[in-house]
């Protein structure tokens, strides 16, 4: 028995050669206009009575509103046009730790999109992985892969425009990460520093993971985008427009572009561009429309780390996920101006999250599974993550349930 599967049906790919722009940007009309009229500008004939998986970021509870996750009617129009062209659409995720899929497509208003289309909509996580090699993997050799990437003939990566604090950008090559399985997602973060190479061990990952799990289409919704503190406590960024292109790495550089960056600016597209996994040189591309330009802005740059500025509050973050910031975002904003009976100018609060803080001062919260070995002489959480109210709870002594604990 094969023990590993190969991702080669993900290596050709039958749109390229359908495409008259490699990158079209479709701007000004809302989401389901703007991802209509991108589309298209596209020949997807070759769709025919294919089956077309589309992967949005619906990977947190968060409304289209907050630029974190995917614009329903985003989906909402591909599912339309892939069918206009006899494809059998349906929509999938693998969400971050903590979130439960199907509750995920209903918070974003994907799922209402899909039932009133009647398009199946896949909780990945919910079969087996199906273990996946990496034949050129600098850090990663292997990954569990969701089931479904091998069942359906087209991948669609339908990201929302974001920065993030660990890898200056999300777009359709890291969307991708959601189509790991379960928890597997985490070890990206996890990952040891490569000796002798000077990029973080995530963007090598990233890169490695986009060598062969790769979109045949990119549909980039940039309706409402987040810049500074993303992915998921950033500032919401409207910008109403949509990108589309079938080489995910020409529509993520030029989505950078439209970001205010370079795409060598982003780790792992700058890491994908060295090993010629896809063009990002933005000026040998043939853009529509040609003005494009107009169209960007100046995004903030992501912090490296959690940097939320609470009076007295002292935040240590090392290796943390997008999981744990979520649930830290998430406790500072809910109740971080109601934590003043429990610091001080003299007497801060630390909160530390993430794998490998050392040193920290005594009475550290330590929040999360990862924080365990460096919790010495404070409280400890567990979790992976665990939710708002849990933090407040043990800092106050008094048990909390919250029902918004985990929603943006
Ligand atoms: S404990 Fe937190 S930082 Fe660690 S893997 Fe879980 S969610 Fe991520």
């Amino acid at each position: 028995m094969n023990l590993y599967s190969d991702l080669k049906h993900l290596a050709v790919n039958p749109l390229i050669k359908h495409t008259g722009s490699d990158v079209v940007i479709a701007h000004g009309r809302g989401p389901y206009e703007n991802t209509v009229s991108a589309l298209e500008k596209f020949d997807l004939t070759v769709l025919k009575n294919k089956r077309v998986l589309l992967k949005p970021n619906a990977g947190r509870l968060a409304t289209s509103d907050k630029g974190v996750t995917t614009h329903p009617l985003v989906v909402a129009a591909a599912i339309d046009i892939f069918r206009s062209y006899g494809a059998d659409v349906s929509v999938g995720e693998s969400p971050i730790s903590g979130v439960n899929t199907m509750e995920a497509f209903e918070v974003t208003g994907i799922k209402e999109e899909a039932e009133k289309r009647d398009c199946p909509l896949l909780d990945m996580d919910e079969r087996k992985y199906v273990n996946a090699e990496i034949p050129d993997g600098i850090v990663l050799k292997r990954m569990k892969v969701c089931p479904e990437i091998f069942e359906f003939d087209i991948i669609v990566s339908i990201p929302v425009i974001k920065t993030h604090m660990h890898t200056g950008a999300t777009l359709s090559i890291k969307n991708m990460k959601g189509c790991l399985w379960r928890r597997s997602k985490v070890k990206l973060h996890m990952l040891p520093v490569v000796e002798g190479h000077k990029d973080k061990p995530i963007d090598i990952a990233i890169s490695d993971m986009a060598s062969v799990l790769k979109p045949h289409l990119s549909v980039i919704d940039g309706t409402v985008c987040m810049q500074g503190m993303g992915p998921s406590a950033g500032k919401p960024c409207p910008m109403d427009l949509v990108v589309v292109g079938a080489d995910p790495f020409a529509a993520d550089a030029v989505t950078a572009r439209l970001m205010g960056f370079e795409p060598d600016d982003i780790p792992h597209l700058r890491l994908c561009s060295e090993r010629k996994l896809g063009s990002t040189a933005v000026d040998k591309l043939n853009i529509y429309p040609e003005n494009w330009g107009k169209l960007a802005e100046n995004f903030d740059v992501p912090p490296a780390n959690l940097s939320i500025s609470y009076p007295n509050i002292i935040i240590h973050d090392k290796n943390s996920c997008s999981a744990c910031q979520s649930t830290l975002y998430l406790f500072l904003k809910r109740y971080g101006n109601t934590m003043g009976d429990y610091c001080s100018k003299n007497d801060p609060l630390h909160l530390a999250i993430g794998k490998g803080n050392s040193d920290l001062p005594p009475g550290t919260v330590c929040i999360g599974n990862c924080t365990r070995s460096s919790s010495v002489s404070g409280e400890y959480i567990s979790g992976c993550p665990p939710v708002a109210s849990e933090i407040l709870s043990t800092i106050t002594g008094r048990h909390v349930y919250d029902t918004k604990d985990g929603k943006l």
